[in-house]
């Protein structure tokens, strides 16, 4: 072992065990002599034996020796040594020396301080004390030999001699490993000393920045860090993830809204948002976050940082006024869109009973498209969104570009401004949803509207682009085309905030459940299928259903991982239930993202692989919309499903836009009637021909009809009289979970 203390100051081992002068009290030898009953006769005996025990070290030397190196931990670590200029044979001669001077009996302080050293040196260069523990058992052996064979010891030394060095060895061993076991707890010591060091010149720096600085925990949807500035600017009530969210004006709250989310999707952000400050002046701030993930990508925490700009921005703010056309459309821009919003609301006022209505229009399918086909594709098709636009449009109206994909719409003096609004958002998706080209490609997209009327939502320019804006995002979360402003949309965005927060993780923490609602042949009264709805179990707030959810985990690009847990745990759960002798099909929802996503057929059928279930035994459940927002991409995707077997289902079908002709073309095995439509059936005959006619056009296109949201027994006859074939609804069952799903069908087969 080495014994030797060469090249300290300039090795690495060195710098671990950190100085000597730090090192705790000395270790007292008395102590140890006192347990082990050591004393002076223990030394005599020693001594007087010391030349005979001595013999053959040379040959213990060799053992050794060999013993160190047949090891190949304690080996790599020789090696070590010699690599860093250490001489192995003067290291091993050391080590036995002070073996050999065990035999003096030498049991005073200064020994006691020989043995500290070694264990010292043993710590400094990675010998652990187990592997001295072998070496003294070989000299032990070595020395017990002679004790109990030499015939130069008399017979009644041989027990009281063996006693001593049993206790000679142990005491060596003891404090050896006492002084390893001390040598790194100083290590420990003086690394926490440093890192309390670093602490606090880290603290004392951020006490003084004017930056406000704050870490949230995102598993936990808490605050773990806030900077002095932090509390001082947001008081101590900091709520999670945004301190000084109800500082934050309300027009900004959904842009900060939006960044959150792309912080917690792993992207960091930056954006300049106005915040009332204390002295109720309102304040530019930059706000910027940057995500922690962890190696598989999942975002631990998010450091924030929130900073004064209002210097900065009043000064580019009147570089911008220079310039009010935006460059890729042509249209106005931010500015002088908010500068017309200013004159209308201006003639407003002086016009009583006049209101000007305020739209702001995002596309839905915008980043898809630009980030699979190019920013080009991207501008073009803004391009040609601002024409058609402006088409529906009068001249009096102002269009603009306010930046990404969306657009301002200000409608100026108009008598009955909501129903002038809902008109031209009725045009507007009217116009947009015939489908765009670029490069002899169909591009289809959808749009989502939030409107606000001045004065019932607001005086000013800037709480009526807010408030529109934070309608265009409730309308987005219920996927509805346009929405109105309320008042309490503002509290759902902050859910929303924290639900964003929550869904990070559930999937892991395993917070989701399948629930599944059977489908009923109409002419045999059978069941012949199931379809699984998904439910989120929130620690919180119990069951919560797809609508408050979905979107999210859409927006927040987390739908794929979900689609795949509802497909292997459909498949897996559906394997146990019992059979009604016919083979049961298993249908799951594939949202517009997920049926997007790249790579979905191969994991579909992985998944079928996975259970050892057959394709024919899946439908996948999409809707109308979905498949149109790239035909020629949705029509790849259901070709090679209806290869692997699988069956598709229109979901949801007369609600969206659907070209028939291409339908027609595309292997589809099921039409699902929208529920809306069964809702006024037993009342409006409207409805019973439309439903009508939708079993017609399924019957024409050779695909099955489903009805689903049957609720009575007069709609389920009504149907069976126009030939639907299959029905879906509360009036059979409402969605269970599985072990009730198992039992609700053993009951029914029977
Ligand atoms: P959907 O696919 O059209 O599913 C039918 C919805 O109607 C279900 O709502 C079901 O509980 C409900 N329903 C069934 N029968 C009746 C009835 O007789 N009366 C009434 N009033 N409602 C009935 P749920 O479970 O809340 O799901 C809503 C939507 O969420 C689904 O509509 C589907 O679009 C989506 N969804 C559900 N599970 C998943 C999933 O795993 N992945 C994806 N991407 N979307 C899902
Ligand atoms: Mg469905
Ligand atoms: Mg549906």
């Amino acid at each position: 072992m080495p014994t030797t203390t060469k090249n300290r100051g300039s090795n690495k081992a060195e710098r671990r065990a950190g100085p000597r002068k730090k090192s705790s009290s000395t270790i007292v030898g008395k102590e140890f002599n006192y347990v082990l009953h050591l004393d002076a006769d223990d030394t005599l005996l020693l001594n007087r034996y010391r030349d005979v025990l001595a013999q053959g070290a040379a040959g213990f030397a060799e053992t050794t020796y060999n013993y160190l190196f047949d090891n190949p931990d304690i080996a790599d670590v020789m090696y070590a040594y010699e690599r860093q200029g250490g001489n192995i044979g003067e290291l091993v001669r050391g080590q036995l020396q002070h073996q050999l001077n065990l035999l003096n009996g030498d049991i005073s302080e200064k020994a006691t301080l020989r043995s500290e050293q070694v264990g010292r040196s043993h710590f400094q260069w990675g010998v652990k004390p187990v592997w001295s523990l072998g070496s003294y058992r070989l000299c032990f052996q070595h020395l017990k030999h002679l004790v109990v064979s030499d015939p130069q010891i008399a017979p009644e030394d041989r027990a009281p001699l063996e006693a001593a060095l049993i206790k000679m060895v142990f005491r060596d061993l003891a404090i050896t490993s006492e002084a390893y076991w001390r040598a790194a707890v100083d290590q420990l010591k003086e690394q926490r000393d440093e890192l309390g060091l670093e602490q606090n010149l880290a603290g004392e720096l951020l006490s003084h920045i004017p930056q406000m600085l704050w870490t949230v925990d995102i598993e936990s949807n808490k605050i773990s860090y806030a900077s002095h500035g932090t509390r001082a600017f947001c008081g101590d009530r900091l709520e999670a993830p945004i301190p000084c969210f109800y500082r934050i004006s309300g027009s900004e709250r959904q842009r900060v809204l939006t960044a959150w989310q792309q912080v917690i999707d792993g992207e960091p952000v930056q954006l300049e948002i106005q915040v009332n400050t204390e002295s109720d002046r309102e304040g530019w701030y930059r706000l910027a976050f940057y995500p922690t993930a962890n190696r598989r990508g999942r975002v631990l925490r998010v450091h924030c940082l929130m900073e004064d700009v209002t210097d900065s921005h009043t000064d580019r703010a009147r570089l911008e006024q220079l310039s009010t056309q935006d460059e890729v459309t042509g249209l106005a821009n931010r500015t002088l869109w908010y500068d017309r919003l200013g004159s209308a609301l201006a003639v407003a006022r002086r016009n009583p009973g006049a209101s000007v209505a305020v739209m702001i229009l995002d596309i839905n399918q915008f980043k898809m498209y630009n980030d699979s086909l190019g920013n080009q594709a991207g501008d073009e098709l803004l391009r040609q969104v601002g024409t058609r636009l402006q088409k529906v449009l009068r001249d009096t109206d102002t269009l603009s570009r306010l930046g990404g994909d969306e657009f301002g719409i200000v409608l100026p003096m108009v008598q009955d401004a909501e129903k002038a609004a809902a008109r031209v958002a009725r045009q507007v998706m009217d116009t947009l949803s015939a489908p765009f080209s670029y490069k002899g490609r169909d591009l289809c997209i959808s749009s989502t509207i939030g409107i606000s009327v001045y004065p019932q939502h607001g005086e000013d320019a800037h709480t009526l682009a807010s408030h529109a804006d934070s309608a265009m995002y409730r309308a987005k979360w219920n996927s509805a085309p346009y929405l109105f402003y309320e008042i309490e949309s503002d509290a759902s965005a902050t859910e929303h905030l924290q639900l964003s927060g929550q869904l990070h993780g559930a999937l892991e923490r395993e917070e989701f459940e399948l629930f599944y609602q059977p489908k009923i042949d109409l002419l045999s009264g059978k069941i012949c299928g199931a379809e699984a709805l998904l439910r989120w179990r929130h620690p919180q707030q119990g069951l919560v259903l797809p609508k408050r959810f979905i979107p999210v985990a859409e927006q927040l690009g987390m739908i794929s991982p979900i689609t795949d847990w509802v497909l292997d745990t459909a498949l897996e759960q559906s394997k146990h239930w019992p059979a009604n002798g016919q083979p049961m099909s298993i249908s799951i929802n594939v949202s517009a993202r997920s049926f997007q996503s790249p790579g979905l057929v191969r994991r579909i059928e992985k998944a079928l692989r996975k259970a050892g279930v057959e394709g024919c035994c899946l439908e996948v459940e999409i809707t109308e919309d979905t498949l149109m927002a790239d035909l020629e991409e949705g029509a790849r995707i259901l070709n090679s499903l209806n290869a692997l077997g699988v069956s598709i289902a229109i979901d949801d079908f007369g609600t969206g836009y659907s070209s028939l002709s291409y339908l027609k073309r595309l292997p589809i095995d099921t039409i699902k009637i929208d529920q809306s439509f069964l809702e006024g059936m037993a009342s409006n005959p409207k409805d019973v021909a439309i439903v009508r006619s939708i079993i017609e056009l399924g019957h024409n296109l050779d695909c099955k009809v489903i009805a689903e949201g049957v609720e009575g027994e007069t709609v389920r006859r009504q149907l069976q009289d126009l030939g639907c074939d299959l029905v879906q609804g509360f009036h059979i069952s409402k969605p269970l979970p599985d072990a009730g799903f198992r039992e609700w069908l053993s009951l029914s087969t029977h």
